[in-house]
């Protein structure tokens, strides 16, 4: 029996609805940085209402291996995951062009000659 979406009116194996919406989406990763030093990268602007946050969150925690949450719109995930957790969400799925990466404003530039 093949099942018919009913946004485009086409069986559900060549649908595509699904993908146009996390491509629709826009994305924005950034640090949040708590008492004690304690660092939050947290993930905002996915549509709650296409998306499952909690199942999102618990495969962002098991491919980043850390702790986090995934409620009203913000996955916050425990610790700095700024360079992991865009990949991550690529191979979710997600577009590489909707997500947004914001810098750590606290740690600002690199100085020049140190690495
Ligand atoms: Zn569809």
């Amino acid at each position: 029996m093949t099942t018919v979406c009913t946004t485009c009116g086409l069986p559900k194996d060549l649908c595509v609805c699904d993908q146009i919406a996390r491509e629709s989406q826009r994305i924005t990763v950034m640090i949040e940085r708590k008492k004690f030093g304690k660092a939050y990268t947290t993930v905002t602007g996915i549509n709650e209402h296409e998306v499952d946050m909690g199942e999102l969150a618990k495969k962002l925690k098991n491919k980043l291996a850390c702790g986090g949450t995934g409620k009203d719109g913000v996955i916050a995930l425990q610790g700095d995951h700024l360079r992991s957790v865009k990949d991550a969400l690529v191979e979710l799925g997600f577009s590489a062009d909707t997500i947004d990466v914001q810098q750590d404003r606290r740690q600002g530039p690199r100085p020049y000659g140190r690495r």
